[in-house]
């Protein structure tokens, strides 16, 4: 028997009545755990066997699999799918964990960045561009891809009005230092951006969501972020495809 709080990620179905969740959990890594009899209405566990419902989840292991058998409700992010922009962001955020999340790894870090992502998404007192990149450069950070941001990793000066943000080797370089390297994978940062890219990677987990960005900036920090993310993960998502497709149409 396994007691655990964790936010369902995904939920795909079985059969008629059952259906497969893969949980996040507070400890014990990403966990795909069957729920038996959940599409049937009424049903014990329904309101609980949904993508972006945070619960404290009661499972027991059987052959190396997990049975739902009860879950308390801790909090349910399910008002975000009333908005498509929203929701697409949230689908986004939930395929990005699902990707870097593992069994073995420790996802509490993780874990508290989706569930705050997901609180500002439907609390609309945050930019979601601004919640995207947030969430894009911190995940990386949280699971040991953290860019080198102390400064130009040659000179190691700490600003510049302008450092290039080599983002395959994730490194700063300044003017100086950069000489005539492929430029393919680099972004530019004037000082403003450096410094949210900073803070976004850098700041206590309690302060990450207070950075305030100018609405200028933000399709260039969203740009940085996803690039960052993109070729650090060497992944394509296509539920940011999906987002993108809403914004451009
Ligand atoms: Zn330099």
């Amino acid at each position: 028997m396994l007691t655990t709080k964790g936010l369902v990620l995904r939920e795909r179905s079985l059969g008629e009545n059952d259906k497969f969740l893969d949980i996040l959990t507070d400890g014990a890594g990403l966990l795909e755990v069957l729920a038996r009899g959940v599409k049937k209405q009424n049903a014990k566990n329904a309101s609980v066997s949904h993508s972006f419902c945070y619960a404290e989840y009661c499972l027991s292991e059987s052959g190396g699999r997990y049975i739902l058998n009860s879950a308390e409700p801790i909090r349910t992010f399910y008002g975000v799918s009333s908005d498509i922009e929203k929701f697409a962001l949230a689908n986004y955020f939930a395929e990005m964990t699902l990707y870097v999340a593992t069994q073995e790894r420790s996802n509490s870090e993780v874990l508290r960045l989706i569930l705050n992502s997901l609180h500002f998404l439907t609390q609309n007192n945050r930019e979601d561009l601004l919640l995207k990149s947030i969430f894009e450069l911190r995940l990386l950070s949280e699971i040991g891809l953290i860019p080198n941001l102390i400064g130009c990793c040659e000179c190691l000066k700490y600003t510049a009005p302008y450092m290039q943000f080599d983002l395959k080797g994730g490194r700063l370089y300044c003017e100086n230092c950069f000489g005539s390297r492929d430029l393919h994978d680099v972004e530019i940062l004037d000082e403003k951006l450096l410094h949210y890219v900073r803070f976004i990677a850098l700041t206590d987990m309690q302060k990450l969501f207070n950075l305030n960005v100018p609405k200028e900036y933000l399709p260039l920090i969203s740009q940085i972020t996803e690039r960052y993310a993109e070729i650090q993960l060497d992944r394509h998502f296509l539920t940011l495809d999906f987002y993108k497709s809403l914004q451009n149409g």
